[in-house]
């Protein structure tokens, strides 16, 4: 039996939409293309009419499911909380279900239920490749993401050498009597972008805390959610819930599961939360973002208290959908004004869209592109030489739009940023006095043994 919701179990949230047309002003598909279906409205009257057996879906229905990024634009900003995005996912099952997988829902039909990832991609090379892309595990939501056919035209970053795995030991000791984390990396950073991980545990690890990196832990299944694939998207909340459960770290009891990507902590808390298991809302109701743990627990002031760098960057921010759909919109603000090596400067558009959405920018390139353009003028505007978010797709994404508009910039995360600040600041009397240790510009803190 499906551990999902099914569109039925929905009924009562589809006649609470008024139709009031909010979420339209907000859908990044209408605004890009103006057309009703697009929206969210035009998704409810559509679910509700099949739901009310007055209609089947028909391929105009279908291709109008297919212009949802998932973002939930809508379901923030309706009066009435419509989740419009998990309706329509609910709807995608069940043409999966019914008519079988899409093209691209079809290229993960075969995934096993082997979480195992790869361990070192190709040495020495440089370019992300339809060769190379063979390498990245088969139960990667990555493929998904990036199908071969979507590769052309398309900025990547070069493969790293070395996926997160290889780079940093299962387990980082803490100082004694700080807390135990676990950190969900997801497919992007364990394989595109190692480097945003291993600065997060580092972070994590450099203010005291034991950090945890799974190995058995695999995709999210945000790209499965997308593509309507069900099935594989319960397949991977139960592998993630087993890698990341007491059994097995028995000595070490886990206080948070910290996220560095808001697609995963989007997957990983809504929807993981919605599925009904036990096990399953146990484990979604310990993930966090970085940005919320480093301002819940104060170390924002921390940096904040670091010395003001004489040479610093001017860096603006990108707000990703899923963090905001969580009301993470304050904490990496307050975190990038804290960084002592760092200009904040407010970019106009910063919580537009950046159109990447799970499997939609393999889907729909074109549209992506559409939604993605809108960034520009305020990415150009901003002057900024760095712009930071907390989602390494939409970092990703940022970087092709910065090279298609030839902008002068860069897209980075602001974890990087955080322990790059952290590292120049921490050999300083001012953080030395705050209580924290000495600590030099090694790769790991100085109270860690790693195993
Ligand atoms: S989904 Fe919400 S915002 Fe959109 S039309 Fe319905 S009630 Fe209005
Ligand atoms: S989830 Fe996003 S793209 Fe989909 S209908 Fe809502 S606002 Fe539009």
């Amino acid at each position: 039996m499906s551990i999902h919701k099914q569109l039925s179990d929905y009924s009562r949230e589809l006649d609470e939409c008024v139709r009031c047309g909010a979420c339209q002003a907000q859908c990044p598909s209408y605004l890009a293309i103006g057309k009703e279906g697009a929206a969210a409205r035009g998704k409810i009257v559509l679910a509700a009419e099949v739901l009310a057996g007055r209609m089947e879906l028909d391929e105009e229905g279908k291709r109008d499911l297919a212009l949802c990024l998932l973002c939930g634009a809508c379901a923030r900003t309706c009066p009435n909380h419509v989740p419009t995005d998990a309706i329509v996912s609910a709807l995608r099952r069940e043409i999966s279900e019914k008519d079988g997988l899409s093209t691209i829902g079809k290229g993960v039909a075969a995934l096993t239920g082997n979480p195992r990832l790869l361990g070192t991609l190709v040495r020495g090379t440089k370019i992300f490749s339809s060769l190379l892309f063979r390498r990245i595990p088969e139960t990667s939501g990555l493929r998904l993401r990036f199908s071969p056919q979507n590769l052309q035209d398309r900025v990547l970053p070069p493969l790293p050498r070395r996926n997160l795995f290889s780079r940093l030991p299962e387990r980082l000791q803490g100082k004694a009597g700080k807390a135990t984390l676990a950190f969900f990396a997801g497919c992007t950073i364990t394989y595109l972008y190692p480097e945003m991980g291993e600065a997060t545990a580092r972070l994590l690890n450099r203010l005291g805390y034991t950090v945890l990196i799974p190995r058995g832990q695999g995709c999210c299944g945000m790209p499965a959610l997308s593509s309507g694939n069900g099935a594989l998207v319960e397949q991977l909340a139960h592998t993630n819930t087993a890698a990341f459960d007491t059994a097995a770290f028995p000595s070490e009891p886990i206080e948070h599961i910290i996220t560095a990507c808001a697609s995963c902590g989007g997957a990983l808390t809504r929807f993981y939360g919605e599925m009904q298991t036990e096990a399953l809302h146990d484990f979604s109701g310990k993930v966090m973002d970085i940005h919320a743990f480093l301002k819940k627990e104060g170390c924002i002031d921390t940096l904040a208290a670091l010395p003001k760098n004489s040479d610093r960057v001017k860096v603006c921010y990108h707000d990703p959908c899923h963090l905001k759909n969580h009301g993470i919109t304050r904490e990496p603000r307050e975190l990038l004004r804290a960084l002592p090596t760092v200009d904040y400067v407010e970019m106009d558009g910063a919580a537009l869209c950046c159109g990447l959405g799970g499997t939609f920018s393999a889907s729909q390139p074109g549209l992506s592109r559409a939604i993605a353009d809108r960034k520009i003028a305020g990415l150009s505007a901003s002057g900024a030489e760095l712009v930071a978010s907390g989602c390494p797709g939409c970092i990703m994404q940022l970087n092709d739009i910065i090279h298609r508009a030839g902008l002068p910039m860069r897209a980075v995360h602001t974890m990087n940023l955080a322990l790059a600040a952290l590292e120049e600041g921490l050999s300083d009397t001012a953080i030395l006095h705050s209580g924290h240790p000495p600590c030099q510009n090694t790769s790991v803190a100085p109270w860690a043994t790693e195993s």
